[in-house]
């Protein structure tokens, strides 16, 4: 029928082909639609899919069914009243810091470091890359001192009250690579909140390897610590 758009899946359905706006980039288009899911007896949901070549972007539409006296295929539902929703992701956590995510259970101490790192990945997206730098630079402060808090519980207020680096210096020294790689990781967040920058030649990628290498550090010796204390002796 004219003015009508056959789809492929479902069987049997057209659409009424009228231009619609992009919720993405506002130009009217007529989108090219992937799938159609009926949804109750009169409502159909699509994926569409803006054709303009630079948006390219997906969204959803929903339409109504038509009463179309006289249709060409005796089989076919039409499908007018076409609605356009902006289909919006949620923001989730980096995929670098999933892992972590993952393991909050049973390493709290990856919790405070996890959320403050992406919300610093989530300013560095938006290329509000001051306020990144800073984030990224609170998030190693959490992952060391919580971590430590964690192996010496009651220490936890001198923990909480003491520079960064006094607390690396006091607690970590039994694994020199840790203290090695957070002291840089130090070294070049303090530039981030500092006036003038020490280490020109590093920026926040920089930066952010080297937060991730604390972590993996810790995480390296945590996992061996866990397989040493569930396999203690050889079984026969
Ligand atoms: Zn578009």
């Amino acid at each position: 029928m004219e003015g009508y758009t056959k789809l492929t899946i479902p069987d049997n359905t057209y659409i009424h082909d009228c231009a619609v706006e992009c919720p993405n980039c506002g130009v009217s288009i007529i989108p090219k639609i992937s799938v159609g899911v009926k949804v109750m007896e009169n409502k159909l949901l699509t994926i569409s899919e803006c054709t303009l070549h630079e948006c390219g972007l997906p969204f959803l539409e929903t339409f109504k069914k038509a009463q179309v006296h006289k249709p060409s295929d005796q089989n076919a539902i039409y499908y007018y009243n076409r609605k356009v929703y902006e289909y919006v992701t949620s923001y989730n956590e980096p995929e670098e810091i999933e892992v972590y995510v993952e393991l909050i259970k049973a390493r709290p101490f990856y919790q405070s470091f996890s959320e403050i790192y992406s919300q610093a990945h989530h300013a560095e997206s938006e290329n509000l890359h001051q306020i990144a730098g800073m984030g990224f630079r609170k998030s190693l402060e959490f992952l060391v001192k919580d971590y430590v808090i964690y192996l010496h519980p009651e220490h936890s207020s001198s923990i909480i009250k003491n520079a960064i680096t006094k607390v690396i210096e006091e607690y970590l020294s039994h694994d020199q690579r840790l203290v090695d790689i957070s002291t840089r990781a130090i070294w070049l967040g303090n530039d981030e909140a500092h006036y003038k920058r020490k280490w020109v030649e590093k920026d926040i990628h920089d930066l952010k390897k080297l937060v991730l290498l604390a972590a993996q550090t810790i995480e390296y010796e945590e996992s061996i610590k866990g397989y040493l204390s569930t396999m203690k002796e050889p079984r026969k």
